[in-house]
């Protein structure tokens, strides 16, 4: 079995974009500049905010952190996602997810123009994706799409399996990984026997939040195993896969923590800096 270590390649993968973003710095005069907002105190959120920024100054960028109060009000969210479309000087953004109930997650994301939606969350980017044309992939399926092609596994003629349909992780890394020529199945909440699909599976991706879910029995021996999940248990993370007897089947698997997370922050950076390229020959026209 091989361990995936995503916190070593994220680190390198964002020290490579450091070294472009000294590149371009000569050709543009300025670093990408990445802007979060974060509203309210999750911790969760707090502390993955400060993963990316913290990834953000590895890779050389700008950023800037835009505070929300957890009771504010819809139309300042607004407010700040246009004038943070219109800044010449910002060439990507994110809205930290989960926000605050009142808001309406969904019309805010699409409120940010697609040219900075840095998470590729957008529904023209999602819709871009699903025909296969140019676009700005989610962060986490793309970080697991680097994370294959590190390790050199083969994806055209496997069978994927993903758990969980969400527009972040499943449905968007299903249709990466059909774009590589695999054969996808897609299970979630109302699949019966989800073992009898995930015991086919060459690839198997699972994006659920239930810690455990996928046991030793419901993996092929040799599968290649990513675990997206995150779960924590009484202050501890776990993901949604028995990690210590899968390992036993698996040909790779990734660890939760240090897996799929970092490969995530490393999405997001990737991301930014091709839109701050693009960026920047737009104002050059
Ligand atoms: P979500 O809640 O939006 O979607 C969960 C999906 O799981 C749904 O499609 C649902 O149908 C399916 N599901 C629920 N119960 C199931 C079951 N018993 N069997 C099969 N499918 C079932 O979640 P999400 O946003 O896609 O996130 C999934 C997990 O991945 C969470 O733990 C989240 O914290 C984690 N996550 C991690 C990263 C990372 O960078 N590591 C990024 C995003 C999400």
């Amino acid at each position: 079995m091989i361990l995936m270590n995503g916190s070593k390649i994220a680190k390198e993968r964002n020290i490579g974009v450091s070294k472009l973003v000294e590149e371009a710095l000569k050709k543009y005069s300025r670093r990408p500049n990445l802007a979060f907002i974060l509203i309210g105190n999750n911790p969760a959120s707090e502390s993955y905010v400060k993963g990316k920024t913290k990834a953000c100054e590895l890779a050389g960028f700008d950023h800037v952190l835009y505070r929300m109060d957890e009771q504010v009000e819809e139309k300042e969210v607004i407010e700040l996602i246009e004038r943070l479309n219109h800044d010449n000087l910002v060439d990507g953004m994110i809205l930290q997810l989960p926000i605050p109930k009142h808001l309406n997650s969904d019309y805010l994301i699409d409120l940010i123009s697609k040219e900075k939606d840095a998470d590729g969350f957008h529904v023209v980017n999602q819709g871009l994706l699903y025909q296969r044309k140019k676009s700005t992939p989610p962060a986490t399926p793309k970080g697991i799409m680097s994370l294959l092609e590190h390790y050199n596994i083969p994806v055209s003629g496997k069978h994927a399996v993903v758990v969980g349909r969400s527009n972040i992780v499943g449905m968007p890394v299903a249709s990466l990984l059909l774009a590589k020529d695999a054969t996808i199945t897609v299970c979630h909440r109302a699949t019966p026997n989800l073992a009898e699909h995930t015991i086919k599976a060459d690839i198997l991706v699972v994006a659920v939040g239930k810690a455990n879910l996928i046991t030793k029995d419901m993996v092929k021996p040799g599968a290649v195993v990513i675990d997206v999940g995150v779960n924590r248990v009484n202050g501890k993370l776990y993901g949604d896969v028995d990690f210590e007897n899968v390992k036993e089947v698996a040909s790779y698997i990734t660890p939760v923590p240090k897996g799929v997370g970092p490969m995530t922050i490393n999405g997001l950076i990737e991301n930014t800096f091709e839109l701050y390229v693009e960026h920047m020959e737009r104002q050059k026209m």
